[in-house]
């Protein structure tokens, strides 16, 4: 029997979803919700689903849940759908505030529920290529640049950009933070729209993690330094270039591994676990311990 799926927010992302399940197999898009009922009338007619002008009932009507609202509302919705024993898709950050994080967890885990969250670069595969060849980091840099769109400006850059690199960079480094410094600016928000913070870790790992909203032209690079190479990795081309030292000086090699869509391999995989009953590659654990990370940058960028 197909899982029946709905999507709850269907703007810029939440559409996506709703245009994956939709071609997944063994998937029936079951139906989208969106506080703009014209929006979700439009999702639902694009992809033949029913539109529901209360998310509430949409929940009732599904075995598994996608949330794609703005980061403020997820632990509202994610509680209901939790106490209604529905499996959850939660888009990153899991939430806005830890409190919030924690007690979405805790509800999975006494529900025994698949609790899985959007930090889609996991599934990017040039980071799936590269894990290989990393060994050893000494120094990671991330950039993550966007022109300003006036999306996701519920919270800072911190939480909405640099989340991504937060958790991919610890994923690397496999060591508990030792100490972390940052600075940002606010320009055109109220919130951060550019930040940089700098993280050393236990192993003697240190990052410079920069995410900004205010740049000219999209960026997304990923340099990681280690003893005998350098890898660096360019999540939208989604190449990876490995420089190492020989007889005429610096050479590389590249590895493009087949062009996927991140998105789409991330909710196969949710499926995969809502099927297997199986802990997602993202658990709502590893999705706190990043927005823990994130909290901390955003105390010290307060002090400043
Ligand atoms: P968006 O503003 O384009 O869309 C959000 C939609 O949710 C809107 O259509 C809005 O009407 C609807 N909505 C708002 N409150 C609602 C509520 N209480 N109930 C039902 N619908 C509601 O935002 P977006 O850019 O699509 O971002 C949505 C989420 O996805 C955010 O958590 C964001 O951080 C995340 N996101 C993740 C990535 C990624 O790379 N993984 C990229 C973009 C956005």
């Amino acid at each position: 029997m197909a899982l029946r799926v709905g999507v709850i927010g269907v703007g810029y992302l939440g559409q996506h979803h709703a245009r994956i399940f939709a071609e997944l197999q063994h998937v029936e898009l079951a139906g989208v919700s969106d506080a703009n009922a014209a929006r979700a009338d439009e999702i639902a007619g694009k992809y033949s689903c029913a539109s529901f002008p209360d998310w509430h009932a949409l929940i009732e009507n599904c075995d598994a849940v996608s949330i794609v609202t703005p980061t403020t509302t997820h632990h509202e919705i994610a509680l209901a759908c939790l106490y209604a024993d529905k499996d959850i898709f939660i888009e990153k950050p899991i939430a806005g505030r830890l409190e919030e994080a924690q007690e979405i967890v805790a509800e999975a885990d006494a529900k025994g529920r698949i609790l899985q969250v959007g930090h889609l670069e996991r599934y990017n595969p040039a980071i799936v290529a590269a894990a290989s060849l990393i060994h050893k980091p000494g120094f990671i840099e991330a950039e993550r640049l966007s022109p300003f769109l006036g999306r996701g400006i519920d919270v800072d850059v911190t939480l909405d950009l640099m989340i991504h690199d937060i958790d991919i960079v610890t994923g690397i480094a496999q060591s508990k933070i030792r100490s972390i410094s940052a600075a940002g600016d606010r320009v055109l928000t109220d919130r951060i729209d550019a930040a940089k913070a700098w993280i050393e870790f236990e192993s003697g790992c240190k990052a410079l993690i920069t995410a900004s909203r205010l740049a000219t032209e999209k960026m997304r690079k990923l340099r990681i330094h280690q003893e005998d190479s350098y890898i660096s990795i360019d999540y939208q081309s989604q190449e990876v270039r490995r420089y190492f030292k020989d007889a005429t000086g610096l050479a590389f090699d590249v590895i493009k591994p087949e062009n996927k869509e991140p998105l789409k391999e991330e909710l196969k995989d949710f499926v995969f676990c809502v099927d297997n009953r199986i802990c997602p590659r993202v658990s709502g654990r590893e999705a706190t311990q990043a927005l823990e990370i994130v909290l901390r940058i955003n105390e010290i960028l307060e002090q400043k």
